[in-house]
């Protein structure tokens, strides 16, 4: 029987940055995870993996579409997707392996199998192989993350209708694909396809993809997917979806009520994932769910049962590794009497497709429903030397300004390198500058970073100087 101050269960990004920080704390910190590599859904079925599929693809979409404009002839250009999929696992098992590493540095006791809470100091843990353990604890973070979601009357089946996890892991490049949802994980899925030749078709419920950002973005992304091959019905219910041999049918309806069916080799259903407490024992340790099967916690991520806290996808708020991580900080830090901050509306929002998307703060839409009084700059990166030199002219930066103080509220970007370019968009909106700070500082020429401060200056009196 092993007494630690501090047990994560989960070793996801909220669960293994919470025990190092922890563990850096001085606390005396176990992690348990029921699977045999560390890093849970990002590093292994997650953000690591589509990130490393959608590099590849990129690379071979842009030897097809763009190398000869370049300069550059390339003969014989065929995907070896085998080799594809193998280097992603060399990334998945060298990035999760980098945890390991960072486990032992910090002297954490990491103990494999699942986790059940006997009461609230005392969780039992089923390891894949020999005896069941026993874990006491002072306190005990639930970091169990979340799993794929699906539809009433539709199977995941993992053979045609497919979850992100098997798509990453698919033997052959399909003809056909139908994403079930026009959201992060369809499309950056759909992307790694799609460039490789696979037609795909979206079926979004929303009247947009990407719904729940800015507006202007779903609409400027749609237009550069359809080049991929993209067929996007937006306003489109998915009612049932069926296999028959290699073909899966997807059946919908428009807001008119109009049926569609679309055929395909594999549907892939990304419509978002849920929190995972399966066989955690929360009611031995009284802890509750909410409404929507969320872990509940207060504003300090404690639940209903003292000294027992969750974070990351297993309770509210956006599904984000980032997020997860912060949460995992702010736990540790509190445990150990500080007193850490989360400013929520700050986690910037990412979506790797080409180009990229990002966004941070309030959208058009939200303001408008706020009521707020304010004023919106935007640049187009056709204007920027550096996307043109790039051959990356999609896509443009918007910021939303208060119209009387100047502050940043909201920026959303699409276009080359977004996903690195929305941290200044972070730095400044946490230090609340205002348009007129951003327009006023130098920016590295050229670079896609000269689009944030463009928008800026548009946004303080309409004096963008390149367009
Ligand atoms: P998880 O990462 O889900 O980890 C939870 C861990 O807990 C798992 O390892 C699980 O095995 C373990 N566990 C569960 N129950 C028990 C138990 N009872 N006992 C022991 N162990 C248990 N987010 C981004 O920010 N950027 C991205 O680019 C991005 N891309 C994504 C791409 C895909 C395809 C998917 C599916 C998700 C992506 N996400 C991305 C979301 C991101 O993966 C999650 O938000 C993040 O992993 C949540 O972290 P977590 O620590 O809360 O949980
Ligand atoms: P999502 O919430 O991003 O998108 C789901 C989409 O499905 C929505 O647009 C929704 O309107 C649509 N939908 C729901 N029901 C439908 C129906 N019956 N018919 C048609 N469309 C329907 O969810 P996701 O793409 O599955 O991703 C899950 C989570 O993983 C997200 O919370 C996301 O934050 C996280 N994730 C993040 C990244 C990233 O940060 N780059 C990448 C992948 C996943």
């Amino acid at each position: 029987m092993d007494k630690f101050d501090v047990t994560v269960i989960g070793s996801g990004p909220g669960g293994y940055v919470a025990a190092i920080r922890c563990a850096q704390l001085g606390m005396k910190t176990a992690i348990i995870e029921r699977y045999n590599t560390l890093g849970g859904t990002c590093l292994n079925v997650g953000c690591i993996p589509s990130k490393a599929l959608l590099d590849s693809s990129e690379h071979f979409h842009n030897a097809q579409s763009k190398f000869k404009e370049h300069g550059i002839n390339i003969k014989d250009l065929k995907v070896d997707l085998k080799q594809m999929i193998k280097r992603k696992n060399e990334v998945v098992e060298q990035t999760s392996g980098g945890i390991g590493f960072l486990m032992k540095k910090n002297k954490i006791e990491v103990i494999q199998g699942h986790a059940t809470f006997k009461d609230k100091n005392t969780i039992e843990v089923q390891p894949d192989k020999g005896k069941k353990i026993t874990v006491v604890t002072a306190k005990t973070i639930i970091a169990t993350g979340s799993k794929p979601m699906s539809l009433p009357g539709i199977e995941i089946d993992k053979k045609r209708i497919i979850s992100s996890t098997e798509a990453l892991n698919l033997k052959t490049i399909p003809k056909s694909l139908i994403l079930i949802g026009g959201g992060v994980i369809g499309l950056e899925l759909g992307s790694v396809f799609g460039r490789m030749g696979t037609k795909v078709t979206v079926l979004e419920y929303m009247d947009s993809i990407i719904p729940t950002m800015d507006k202007a973005l779903g609409k400027e992304l749609a237009k550069s997917l359809k080049p991929l091959g993209f067929e996007i019905l937006v306003n489109h219910k998915v009612t049932g979806a069926s296999v028959k041999g290699n073909v899966v049918t997807v059946a919908a309806e428009d807001k008119n009520g109009k049926k569609v069916s679309v055929k395909g080799d594999y549907c892939l259903m990304a419509v978002g994932r849920k929190p995972y407490t399966d066989n955690l024992g929360l009611e031995n340790a009284g802890v509750k769910l909410d409404p929507q099967g969320r872990i509940e916690v207060n504003d300090h991520l404690a639940t209903s049962t003292e000294g027992i806290y969750a974070i990351g996808d297993v309770i509210k708020g956006a599904m984000l590794a980032h997020k997860a991580e912060e949460e995992g900080v702010l736990v540790a830090e509190q445990m150990a009497g500080q007193k850490p901050h989360i400013n929520y509306r700050l986690i910037p929002g990412v979506v790797y497709t080409w180009p990229e998307v990002a966004s941070v703060g309030y959208t058009e839409a939200e303001l408008k429903a706020d009521g707020r009084n304010f004023r919106s700059g935007s640049f187009p990166f056709k204007a920027s030397g550096r996307a043109r030199a790039s051959m990356d002219l999609e896509g443009f930066v918007k910021v939303h300004v208060d119209a009387e103080t100047d502050e940043i509220l909201g920026v959303h970007m699409i276009g080359p390198r977004a996903a690195d370019m929305i941290a200044e968009a972070v730095v400044a909106m946490e230090y609340r500058a205002s348009a007129e700070d951003i327009a006023r500082m130098s920016h590295a020429h050229p670079t896609f970073t000269e689009a944030m401060k463009e928008a800026c200056l548009d946004a303080t009196g309409k004096r963008a100087l390149h367009i």
